[in-house]
This record gives C-alpha cells, structure tokens and sequence, in this order.
C-alpha cells in the first residue's frame, strides 16, 4: 500500500530528519503493509524557504536505500517562487518528483496576478503533459475549497489531482464524482467523515491513502499534549483510515 501523503523538514520548531522518518516507517512495514511513500518538505512553509534549501532536504532524502520502501518525492512549489521567475518545468527537472504539491492555505495564490496564474497553468500543464500527480491541501476555508482549481481540473485531464484531506467532505466528493482525473486522500481525515465519504464517493478506488504523517504527530504531542513516539504515532494514523472497506489502489 501507499501512503500518499508524508511529510520531511522543517514543521514550526520541529526538524523532522526524512531518513529517520523512512527508516521508522519501514520498521512499522509487517503491521501498515506500506510499501511506498510520497513525501514533500514543510520547509517550503518557512518564510525564508528557497528552492535551493528545499533541493538539498530532496537529495538528502534520495539516499535512502531500501528493497522494502520507495520513497518518492512531490515538488511543493509555492508563489515565491513563481515571482523570483523559477519556471515549474525546470524545477520540476531536478529530480524524479512523483507530483507537485500546492497550499492554497499555507501560500497566497492569487489568479488575479498574472505571473501566478501562468504558474499555476504550468503547473498543471507539467502534470497533464507527463501523467503526474497534482496533491492540494484542502480545508473549509475560501481559498482551500476543494473547487478552489476546478477550471484546472477540467482543462487538464490527464493530471492526476488528489484533494488532501478530502475535506470538506461534500465538495471532496462532488469534485471526485464529476471529474475522472480527480482523486482525494484520507490525511487526518476523522472516523465519522471517513464512513460519510466513502458512501459519497462513487468509485472508492479513488480514495487514496494519505496520513499526513509526522504533523499528525507534531499535533498530537504539541498541542494536545500526548505522549506518544513516532512509531506509535504512525500506527496511530494507519489505523484510522486503513479501514477494510477499502482496497487502496496505488498508481504511478
Ligand atoms: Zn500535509
């Protein structure tokens, strides 16, 4: 199975160290059967991040080498660097990146400012062009709605968008149902939500699994005052979501 959705890096006064991360995950391998993961760097919420800082957690997280566990790399590109004139397809070259992450919430994008808008139909177009993933974090605010991109989503079929946390369930779901290249994840999504979004999903196949992990931990040490490890933690995540009603399904 793959978990879609791990984070590395810098999380406010946290540095999670990404081959600690992996090396841990893999340890969890006979009780999660995870097999794969998809990861990008919370560093690139810094307000100081820069590509380059950000390309060398990406090599340093390359090395890790395991039969067990793939670990694949999403580019999280952000409007800083649309407005220092990075051009997606270059950025996007450095490495064998499985997707592109975008943070509607984290980061100002404004389609109203022409340098973003021909970002994000790069953007887009890189991932319609060659058959990779597009992950959004989603939420109940404006600027995270899961129909945030819908016009991107139509304009390009061929890229593969998953809406993180499939939250607000209802548009989750709608987007998910109207639109083929259009996934969701199950990252920190409740029990309750879990069950209502499955019933509304109408191909479930399409429910990608996704944990958020190591925020699902930094949240519940730092905010909420638990005491569990990482490992602990992780299990946690994974069996919230892992329900048996679901066969994830994993694609390239
Ligand atoms: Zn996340």
């Amino acid at each position: 199975m793959t978990d879609h959705h791990i984070h590395i890096g810098q999380f406010n006064e946290v540095y999670y160290d990404a081959l600690e991360l992996f090396e841990l995950i893999e340890l969890t391998q006979e009780q999660t059967k995870i097999t794969e993961i998809r990861y990008s760097s919370t560093s690139s919420c810094r307000d100081d991040a820069e590509l380059s800082l950000v390309e060398e957690e990406i090599a340093y997280a390359q090395g890790y080498e395991s039969k067990n566990l793939t670990a694949k790399p999403y580019l999280w590109f952000i409007p800083k660097y649309s407005e220092q004139g990075i051009k997606v397809e270059s950025a996007a070259s450095s490495f064998d990146y499985c997707g592109i992450k975008l943070h509607p919430a984290g980061q100002n994008w404004d389609e109203e400012n022409p340098g973003h808008l021909q970002t994000l139909h790069e953007i887009f177009r890189w991932a319609d062009d060659n058959s990779k993933s597009i992950l959004i974090h989603c939420g109940t605010q404006h600027c995270d709605l899961p129909t945030r991109f819908e016009n991107f989503f139509a304009e390009y079929t061929n890229a593969h968008v998953i809406l993180a946390h499939s939250n607000p369930v209802k548009e989750t779901a709608e987007m998910v149902n109207k639109y083929k290249n259009v996934f969701c994840d199950t990252a920190c999504i409740s029990k309750k939500n879990f069950k209502k979004l499955s019933h509304l999903v109408n191909d479930k196949s399409k429910i990608l699994f996704g944990s958020d992990f190591p925020i699902t931990h930094y949240f519940s040490t730092h905010l909420f005052g638990k005491k569990l490890s990482l490992k602990e933690e992780y299990l946690k995540n994974i069996k919230i979501t892992a329900a048996k009603e679901i066969n994830f399904q994993v694609f390239t």
